[in-house]
């Protein structure tokens, strides 16, 4: 991999206090158990023999690459009672407008399209449209989908199809169905299609997936079940899984030691603020790269408290932590090169007399005043502290903050693309290209911060926490609050991904995030697929010029 980041003092992350879960902190709320079911996702790199009268079965591809294949790659799917001049007529009759389905037997058998059209900024993948045609189709039983693309577009429509498999259900309906299960099998086409998924491949698909899966639940979940506690409890599993043993710093801890952000904006809460770091630390690295995730488990506003109407679906608030929950997890279990840490800034930003208030001028750990304006404008706050801890204990090289932040994000840049806000161009290329090789889309903002800093000046402190002009570049204003912890001489890079609109489509978390990070990263992977999707890190002429960038080979 090759990480191009400003010439620094190359240094490792000093030792840091090991506080595990505090079980005072422990509430148990649960009224109601409901019994969690999941349908089983499953990839291979070739298919199997099934019967459609029994087991179900979808091909779904783009139309050119559906008439790369025959009736005999798939017959072992369709018979005996899909014939060939069948299927021939089917696949003829297909007019993607943007995407068309097509039975070939009853509805347990039928081939469907993806759009034929895809403009610069979308994803070759057709992930978006690829995730509604299989909501559509799944018959809740064992099934199959066989996936015909490109080997570039295989981690896409992989985790497309994982969106439409959400983990957190509730309902009652769902408690007897232990059997369901869905098995994607590949057919390659087009450039490096002459191997089939290798089993390094499939693991990569089955990992990135799980962390795509994993996110989702986490932000799906209410807040009654994911409070900062659960939250950290998920954390913990995923360091069982790892082997690493995670860094908690919560509850009144966060004050005594200066994290003013995390710990005024969840002091209200009955369940305590946590800072909580997972730290993977490969022999032989040399980087320090620090992922901070925003997780508020819920949203009201504080005592800026939003509406009826905007307060709703504020459990999603935490999709930053989430993705770099799943994002972690599935990047350091496909092995990675460099020091990596997963820093969760949680907490629930609630009202209680504790709150706390507009007016207030708190602290954050980066040493830095802010008199507060908005008790809403929370996550900011908590990130900031976040990524000064990624300065200051881990000595980070690179910063990548990623949160649910603004509602200026979707006027922007939509529902499907992130904004994001760096430092350095190299990496808002790599940025973009990761975006349309996962399917997790990304757009850019400015990054001038001499233009937009003063948005948040006050009179006593060092800053507020709300622009004081709300049509001047809100999603470059929040990512900049966060960016002068750091300090905007900051040599490293520094990466910011606004999510708040992509976090869900519908009613439903989409795990957005979790494959952006992976590929973002992916030059850093031992991972096969990882690396053959991962954007090249292309060095950029205007950052040599102005800060004697360094270039290093990874791997
Ligand atoms: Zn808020």
């Amino acid at each position: 991999m090759i990480f191009v980041v400003p010439s620094v003092s190359s240094s490792t992350a000093g030792p840091s206090t090991n506080l595990l879960p505090h079980p005072s902190h422990r509430q148990e709320s649960h009224f109601v158990s409901f019994i969690k079911m999941t349908r089983c996702l499953k990839f291979t790199g070739k298919l199997s023999q099934s019967d459609p009268q029994t087991s179900p079965v979808r091909i779904i591809g783009q139309l050119r690459n559906l008439n790369k294949i025959s009736y005999d790659d798939v017959k072992m799917k369709l018979e005996p009672v899909v014939t060939a001049e069948m299927y021939a007529t089917a696949l003829a009759s297909l007019r993607p407008a943007p995407t068309d389905t097509c039975p070939l037997w009853l509805n347990m058998a039928s081939v469907a399209a993806l759009p034929t059209q895809c403009s610069r900024h979308n994803t070759p993948s057709r992930a978006h449209a690829l995730t509604k045609l299989i909501k559509g189709c799944l018959t809740g039983r064992k099934e199959f989908i066989v996936m015909v693309c490109e080997r570039r577009d295989v981690l896409a429509s992989a985790c497309a199809i994982a969106r439409a498999l959400p983990e957190y259900n509730c309902k009652a309906s769902c408690s007897n169905s232990f059997s369901r299960s869905v098995t994607v099998e590949f057919i390659l086409v087009g450039p490096d299609c002459e191997n089939p998924l290798s089993s390094s491949d499939l693991d990569c698909l089955h990992t990135i997936t799980s962390g795509v899966r994993l996110s989702a639940r986490v932000v799906d979940t209410p807040c009654s079940e994911m409070h900062t506690d659960a939250f950290v409890d998920e954390i913990a599993k995923v360091g069982v899984e790892l082997n690493i043993v995670p860094v908690v710093i919560r509850g009144q801890e966060l004050a005594e030691r200066g994290f003013g952000g995390i710990y005024n904006v969840g002091k209200a809460a009955s369940h305590p603020p946590a800072l909580v770091i997972l730290s993977h630390r490969p022999e032989g690295a040399t980087y320090n790269i620090c992922w901070v995730g925003k997780g508020i488990v819920y949203d009201t506003g504080g005592l800026c408290i939003k509406s009826k109407a905007t307060m709703l679906g504020m459990k999603r608030d935490c999709g930053g932590a989430a993705a770099v929950l799943g994002a972690f997890y599935a990047t350091v279990k496909l092995g990675f090169n460099e020091n990596l840490h997963a820093i969760f800034c949680l907490a629930e930003n609630a009202v209680s007399p504790d709150a706390l208030r507009p007016d207030d001028i708190i602290s954050l750990y980066s040493g830095r005043t802010v008199e507060i304006n908005n008790t809403d404008a929370e996550g900011r706050l908590v990130l900031s502290d976040g990524v000064a801890y990624a300065q200051k204990d881990l000595k980070a090289d690179i910063v990548i903050d990623i949160a649910t932040l603004t509602g200026a994000q979707g006027v922007a840049t939509g529902r499907f693309h992130a904004g994001i806000v760096t430092n350095n161009e190299s990496w808002e290329t790599a940025c973009l290209k990761a975006g349309r090789v996962s399917g997790d889309l990304v757009h850019a903002m400015p990054y001038t911060p001499e233009l937009h800093f003063g948005e948040f000046s006050s009179a006593l402190a060092d800053m507020k926490n709300s622009v004081a002009d709300r049509s001047n570049a809100q999603v470059s204003c929040a990512g900049l609050f966060i960016a002068s912890s750091l300090g905007f001489d900051f040599s490293g890079v520094w990466l910011h991904i606004d999510m708040a609109f992509p976090v869900y489509s519908g009613e439903r978390a989409t795990g957005y995030g979790v494959s952006l990070l992976a590929t973002l990263f992916g030059e850093g992977s031992t991972n096969s697929l990882l690396q053959y999707v991962a954007p090249p890190l292309v060095e950029n002429p205007m950052d040599i010029e102005e800060n004697e960038v360094k270039k290093i080979r990874l791997v």
